[in-house]
C-alpha cells in the first residue's frame, strides 16, 4: 500500500482539529442553504476513482459550507451535545480499529468496555445496580428497545410468547401515555406493532408534567396489560413526570413504566437537581442520551432495562455462534437490535473517564444555571416573556404578543449569528427555545446570548413599529 491513505488519516486529523479550534472561539457563521449543499455535492457516479489525500480534501471542500456549527459553545437549538474532543478522540479509535462490536469473543475490548460502561452510567444515575444496558444509536432506538423489553414481559405475564407468535391474536396490551410525551417514542409503538393511535393520553398541566389524579383515572379505566410511559425532561419545559407519585400507583396495578429520559435523566447524576427526578429509579425501563448531556460524539443512546432476561428475550439474536459463558461477559447484540455495529461503548467510556461523576454534575449544574440565569436577563425586558423559570436546561421565550414576533425573532437572531437558538410550538404558541446543553458553554457566552436575543427583538421591533 502506498503512503496515501496514511496521509489522508493525518491530514483529516489535522483538518479535524483545526475546526475544533475554530468553533470554540470564533465568532459563528451562516451555515448554507440546503440547496447550496445539495448542489454542492450533486455529481454523476465517479467512474474513475481518486487519492485519497484528494477524496478527503474533496469533502472538506464541498462540505464546509454546510456544516453547522452545533459543537459551538452558543449553539442553543433542540437539544444537542457538545461532541467532546476526548469522545471525538476515542471516537477515531473506534474507527480505526474497526472493530464489529456484536459478540465478545470477536471483540473482547469493545465488550469489556461496555460493561463497565454500563456499571457506571446506572451508578451515574441511581438505578437498580443489575439493571441491564444496551448501547444504542440514540434515544430513540432506546426507547423502541425498552418499549419492546415491556412488551415481552407484559405478553409473558399473559401467557403469550410474543417473540414467537407475534402479534397475531394477542392480548392487547393499554398505553398510558402524557399529552406532551416525545414523538419519537410513538415511533417505538408503531414499530413494536402496539399502534400509535391505540394510545390512552394522560393529561398534563402547563409544565408538560402527567397529572397523578388524570393518571389515575385511566389506569382505573383500563383491564388487561398495561404500560405507562413517562417522561424526565420534556422537550421544551425539561419538566419531569411526577415519578413519585404516579410509578407506585402503576407498579399497584402490575403495569410496566418506561421513562424516556433523553436529556433529563441526566439530573439523576447531580445532588442539585436529583429532586426533580425523585422515584424515576423505581421504573422499569430507561432511555437516555449519551451524545446529549454526557457529549460524546454522535451516536450513542443507552436502554437500560431492570429485568435484564425479559430485554435479552426481545433483543438477543440467535446466530450459530457460542453464547456468552455465564457471568460477567456479554455480547453486546443481546441488548439492541444490531448484530454488527460500531464499537460505541469506547466514547462513552472515554467521556466518564474524563469527566468523572463531579465533572458530569459540574456541567450539569452550569448548564441548568445558564438557561435560568438567560431567562432572568431577558424577562420582562420590552415584552419579552420566559414562559416559566426553567426547570433544567432549556428557556421558552415569548416575544411580543403573536406568533409572528416571535418567529420573526428567531430568525434575526439566526442571521445575526451569533447564537443558535430554534422556534418550537408549546401548547399552541410559538416561542423561542434555548438549550443549554454543553460542556463549552461559558457564562460569558450566556451575556453574549441575551444581547444578542435583545437586540434581535429590537430589529424586529422596530420593522413593525
Ligand atoms: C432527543 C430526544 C429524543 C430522541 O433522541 P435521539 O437521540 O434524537 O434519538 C427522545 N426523547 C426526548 C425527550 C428527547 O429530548
Amino acid at each position: 500500500m502506498s503512503e496515501e491513505p496514511w496521509q489522508a488519516m493525518r491530514f483529516a486529523a489535522e483538518e479535524a482539529i483545526a475546526y475544533r479550534q475554530r468553533t470554540g472561539t470564533a465568532e459563528r457563521a451562516p451555515v448554507a442553504t440546503p440547496e447550496d449543499m445539495f448542489a454542492a455535492f450533486d455529481q454523476p457516479l465517479p467512474e474513475a476513482g481518486a487519492d485519497p489525500g484528494a477524496v478527503i480534501a474533496d469533502l472538506i471542500e464541498r462540505a464546509s459550507p454546510g456544516i453547522r456549527a452545533m459543537t459551538h459553545p452558543r449553539f442553543f437549538g433542540w437539544v444537542i451535545g457538545g461532541s467532546h474532543p476526548v469522545g471525538v478522540a476515542a471516537d477515531w479509535l473506534v474507527s480505526a480499529w474497526g472493530q464489529n462490536n456484536g459478540n465478545v469473543f470477536g471483540t473482547p475490548a469493545a465488550s469489556a468496555a461496555e460493561a463497565v460502561v454500563a456499571r457506571w452510567l446506572v451508578e451515574l444515575l441511581g438505578l437498580p445496580a443489575d439493571a441491564a444496558v444496551g448501547l444504542t444509536t440514540g434515544a430513540t432506538v432506546a426507547n423502541f428497545v425498552g418499549l419492546a423489553a415491556a412488551r415481552s414481559e407484559l405478553m409473558r405475564r399473559a401467557g403469550w410468547d410474543v417473540e414467537g407468535d407475534g402479534m397475531f391474536g394477542a392480548p392487547p396490551i393499554t398505553v398510558l401515555i402524557g399529552a406532551d410525551a416525545h414523538a419519537t417514542v410513538f415511533s417505538g409503538l408503531r414499530y413494536l406493532g402496539l399502534g400509535t393511535r391505540r394510545v390512552v393520553t394522560v393529561e398534563t398541566d402547563a409544565l408538560g408534567r402527567m397529572l397523578p389524579a388524570a393518571f389515575e383515572r385511566a389506569l382505573a379505566g383500563v383491564s388487561g396489560p398495561v404500560l405507562a410511559i413517562l417522561q424526565a425532561g420534556q422537550l421544551n419545559t425539561g419538566a419531569f413526570d411526577p415519578f413519585a407519585e404516579i410509578v407506585p400507583l402503576a407498579r399497584e396495578r402490575g403495569a410496566w413504566t418506561h421513562v424516556d429520559g433523553a436529556f433529563g435523566l441526566w439530573a439523576q447524576a447531580t445532588p442539585a437537581y436529583r429532586p426533580l427526578s425523585a422515584g424515576v429509579e423505581l421504573a422499569d425501563s430507561w432511555a437516555v442520551d449519551g451524545h446529549k448531556w454526557l457529549q460524546t460524539p454522535y451516536d450513542c443512546g443507552f436502554a437500560i432495562v431492570r429485568d435484564g432476561d425479559s430485554l435479552q428475550r426481545a433483543m438477543a439474536i440467535s446466530t450459530s455462534y457460542l453464547p456468552p459463558p455465564e457471568g460477567q461477559q456479554r455480547d453486546p447484540s443481546a441488548f439492541v437490535p444490531e448484530l454488527s455495529r460500531r464499537a460505541r461503548g469506547f466514547g462513552a467510556w472515554a467521556m466518564i473517564r474524563h469527566l468523572g461523576r463531579e465533572g458530569i454534575a459540574e456541567m450539569i449544574e452550569r448548564n441548568c444555571r445558564q438557561a435560568a440565569r438567560l431567562a432572568q436577563l431577558l424577562d420582562g425586558q420590552d415584552g419579552i416573556r420566559s414562559l416559566f423559570e426553567p426547570q433544567l436546561n432549556q428557556a421558552l421565550l415569548r416575544f411580543g404578543d403573536d406568533d409572528q414576533a416571535t418567529l420573526d425573532t428567531v430568525d434575526a437572531v439566526q442571521r445575526d449569528a451569533r447564537i443558535f437558538v430554534g422556534p418550537a410550538s408549546w401548547h399552541g404558541e410559538w416561542v423561542m427555545r434555548v438549550s443549554v446543553c454543553s460542556y463549552a458553554t461559558k457564562d460569558s457566552d450566556i451575556a453574549i446570548a441575551a444581547e444578542a436575543i435583545a437586540e434581535a427583538w429590537q430589529t424586529v421591533r422596530k420593522s413593525r413599529a
